[in-house]
């Protein structure tokens, strides 16, 4: 026996999301059932949804910036009760043997973590995500969203909060460093908050200045465009750090010559197209090239926590559901500001 909810799905590349119902498991004994209130709309459901990562098995149901509360617990559950307020992100399972899960990185998990939507579940159902009323999740991929944190500004946290605040931590980022952000999306306006609160010195690299009022009040210092040849002149030479949020192809030797020498350039965009760069951008300053996917369930509690201490909630346009497809194509046009949330009551 499972239980019907309501959900709004990709059933095609080119075609809009629509209303649909799916099936949830019933509650097993480490399981928790999630009253969904808020669904975050990261980039990464759009290249999904139009199978712009490689064919998507149809029909679809997107979704892993998820928000909610507790309303049943498995028999053998001991992190959460009814009540609580929990979110999910990217995974919802992993092998847990594995070294990487053994050491809390399941996002490394060696057969591959289970994806919160587009994946397959253990008992061999195809995953679907947070534009739903409920989800059914092992406690082991649940987090527990900190009191400080409303729902609705907690749910980016989990996709866009998490991808960068891992890099950033990964590779320093704090008092004398300094770090640049490119694309003041999603991922980035989470990017410039978090690495401010780090104590870093974040400068943003957009693709105008249209948004630079809102990065210097997000927690950047400097705001520069990038289709400024300039740009590139002023800063050369300057960063220790560079996350790119782009999720489109960059010219990657441009943004390399911004490093200093041992400087990483860590990519978080995940274009569709593959990016190419010049071996001398990276061996004349002796600098790196790397790329990093999400979190592990661990850092991604202690992000929530972070941010929660921080009072770094995203900045989010709440929308009804009927508005996911226009909200898809204002996130394409770059004109998102910084997250749109779904507000899952009006499924
Ligand atoms: P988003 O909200 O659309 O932000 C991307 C930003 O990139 C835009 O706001 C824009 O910023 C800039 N941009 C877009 N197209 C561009 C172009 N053609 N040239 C230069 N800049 C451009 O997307 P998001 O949700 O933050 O996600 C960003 C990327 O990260 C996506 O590819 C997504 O799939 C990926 N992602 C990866 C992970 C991971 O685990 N690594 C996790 C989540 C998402 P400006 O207007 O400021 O220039
Ligand atoms: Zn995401």
């Amino acid at each position: 026996m499972s239980t019907t909810v309501k959900a709004y799905a990709a059933t095609a590349p080119d075609a809009p999301l629509v209303p649909t119902t799916i099936e949830r498991r019933d509650v097993g004994a480490h399981d928790v059932r999630i009253d969904i209130k808020f669904a975050g709309i990261c980039h990464s459901d759009i290249h999904t949804a139009r199978s712009e990562w490689g064919p998507t098995n149809y029909p679809v149901v997107v979704g892993h910036e998820i928000a909610g509360v507790v309303a049943e617990v498995g028999s053998d559950v001991t992190k959460y009760a009814v009540g609580d307020r929990v979110g999910v992100g990217c995974m919802v399972g992993s092998c847990g043997e594995c070294e990487y899960c053994l050491a809390g990185t399941e996002q490394f998990c060696v057969k591959g973590n289970i994806q919160t939507y587009a994946g397959i579940d253990k008992d061999g159902t195809p995953t679907h995500g947070g534009y739903s009323q409920a989800v059914v999740v092992n406690e082991d991929f649940v987090l527990g969203i900190p009191d400080g944190l409303d729902l609705d500004v907690a749910a980016p946290l989990l996709c866009a909060g998490i991808t960068v605040y891992s890099p950033l931590h990964h590779w320093n980022a704090g008092p004398g460093k300094k770090v640049a952000v490119v694309g003041l999306g999603g991922l980035g306006h989470m990017a410039v908050k978090i690495a401010h609160a780090l104590g870093a010195e974040v400068t943003v690299l957009s693709q105008s200045l249209k948004k630079q009022e809102d990065g210097l009040r997000l927690g950047a210092d400097h705001y520069f465009a990038t289709s400024d040849p300039s740009t590139f002149e002023t800063l050369a030479n300057s960063f220790d750090l560079i996350v790119n949020t782009v999720s489109a192809v960059v010219d990657l030797d441009a943004y390399l010559s911004l490093l200093r020498v041992d400087g990483t350039l860590v990519n978080v965009g995940a274009p569709e197209k593959p990016l190419s760069l010049h071996a001398f951008s990276l061996l004349m300053a002796r600098r790196s090239f790397a790329g990093s996917p999400i979190g592990g369930i661990a850092e991604t509690q202690q992000m929530l926590d972070f941010c929660a201490e921080h009072g770094l909630g995203a900045e989010i346009e709440v929308i009804s559901a009927d508005r996911i497809n226009e909200a898809y194509e204002r996130v394409l046009a770059s004109d998102v500001r910084y997250r749109f949330v779904i507000d899952v009551s009006t499924l």
